[in-house]
């Protein structure tokens, strides 16, 4: 039992240190996100970086904006995340008690790990049934697409698709928000997975 353990949803500072790769070094806030059982069973925890806010955002920032102890427009980066030891965590500056501000946190995780057996969101539909359900279908008759393929992209994430190789078929419908990076609109678009072809 860790007594003073971090709680998941703390704001603290956290020393990243000096790597290479810039603009995430140093003593800045973070965020706890590992599970409270583990903060107090663990002598570590999983933290991600905390940087002020730019006009860019990747599918797996979620913006904190100027709250919560955080004194400029900030972001966190979950797909950075870390683990470190809880005795190297610094001060307090904060804690998230928005709910729906976990909840986009949650699922915003739930895509930077692609973790598949998650209901509820459409990405993960999509990713089970582009994993498993098209292995078996390819002995099939291939049918049109299967809704389940279907998922509202904006432009960007539509892009981040077709990079990594899959086909992205517009099959029209309304502007929602994309359900990727749940930020800016899109329309629907059948993914068809690399498997399939
Ligand atoms: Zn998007």
């Amino acid at each position: 039992m860790i007594t003073n353990s971090v709680k998941r949803g703390d704001i603290v500072f956290y020393d990243f240190g000096t790597k290479p790769d810039s603009d995430k070094n140093g003593l800045r806030p973070a965020l706890v996100l590992q599970h409270d059982k583990f903060n107090t069973s663990s002598p570590t925890t999983i933290i991600a970086p905390i940087v002020p806010a730019r006009k860019r955002k990747m599918c797996a920032h979620v913006l904190l904006e100027k709250s919560f102890g955080l004194l400029v427009d900030s972001m966190v980066f979950l797909e950075k995340m870390q683990i470190v030891d809880q005795e190297d965590i610094g001060n307090l500056i904060g804690h998230i008690d928005d709910p729906e501000l976990m909840q986009l946190i949650d699922s915003t995780l739930v895509k930077v790990l692609n973790m598949k057996s998650v209901q509820g969101d459409s990405y993960l539909r999509l990713r089970v049934s582009t994993c498993q359900k098209k292995r078996k279908r390819r002995k099939k008759k291939k049918p049109a697409y299967n809704p389940r393929d279907i998922i509202c992209l904006c432009p960007v994430c539509r892009n981040s698709y077709r990079h990594r190789g899959f086909r992205v078929i517009n099959v029209g419908g309304p502007k929602d928000i994309c359900d990727l990076c749940n930020y800016r609109t899109g329309v629907d678009y059948a993914v068809v997975g690399l498997l399939s072809r």
